[in-house]
């Protein structure tokens, strides 16, 4: 633990390197609409996005050592070890010169939250929850067509059932602690974005 001078001289000569952003995760099953939201977000409210699957995907492609086993995770739609992940992100967040985060797709179980929470001393302002039903999630999955190898129905249906089983209570720990704000994910996305913007209002942002 530093003193007030101490933090103070660190500020005055440049040093300090780690910033305390302000983090937002935005979680949902795959095809509740995270990623199309936030590009939403990001337009009116000035955040940066940053999709934990996309990061991951961007190390596949750059031929990381990590990479193989990265995309074998994902072809299963299994839960990439969290320090893999944490790495991305943190790198990602420091390399900003933003100071507010959109974290979509992650935490995705209790240990990634935990580590997270471990590693970096970041605690979200607020965790945003699209709530779609599976039927309308796979729907959306099955007519994206983004080249994914992920989302064929043999994938997605083991992806609905890690969310169910280990993502899901990640949403109930922070709902326990009234950081939840949930939103019908099922509308189209000009409804759905409605909703979103209600709660970036300044005079909603519950952000405690
Ligand atoms: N993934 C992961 N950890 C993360 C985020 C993603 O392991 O923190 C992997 C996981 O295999 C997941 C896949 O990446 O099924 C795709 O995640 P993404 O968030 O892009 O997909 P979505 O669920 O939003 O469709
Ligand atoms: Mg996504």
């Amino acid at each position: 633990m530093g003193t007030v001078v101490d933090a103070a001289n660190k500020e005055a000569s440049g040093i300090v390197t780690d910033k305390k952003p302000t983090v937002v995760f935005v979680l949902g099953g795959p095809g509740s609409g995270k990623g199309t939201q936030c590009a939403n977000i990001v337009q009116h409210f000035g955040y940066t996005h940053l999709s934990a699957g996309d990061l991951l995907r961007a190390e596949i492609k750059s031929g990381s050592e990590n990479g193989t086993m990265i995309q074998n995770m994902i072809k299963e739609g299994k839960i990439v070890p969290s320090e893999v992940t944490i790495k991305l992100l943190q790198q990602a967040i420091q390399e900003s010169a933003n100071d507010k985060f959109l974290i979509d797709g992650f935490p995705r179980n209790e240990e990634n939250r935990a580590a997270f929470e471990n590693v970096t001393k970041i605690e979200p302002a607020f965790v945003l929850f699209f709530d779609c039903s599976e039927e309308e999630m796979e729907r959306r999955l099955l007519s994206r067509d983004q080249g994914r190898e992920d989302d064929n129905i043999e994938t997605i249906r083991k992806r609905f059932k890690v969310f169910l089983e280990s993502s899901l209570p990640v949403i109930e720990y922070y709902n326990s602690k009234g950081k939840v704000r949930k939103i019908d994910a099922g509308r189209p996305v000009e409804e759905v974005f409605e909703s979103v913007q209600a709660i970036f209002s300044p005079k909603n942002e519950k952000a405690d």
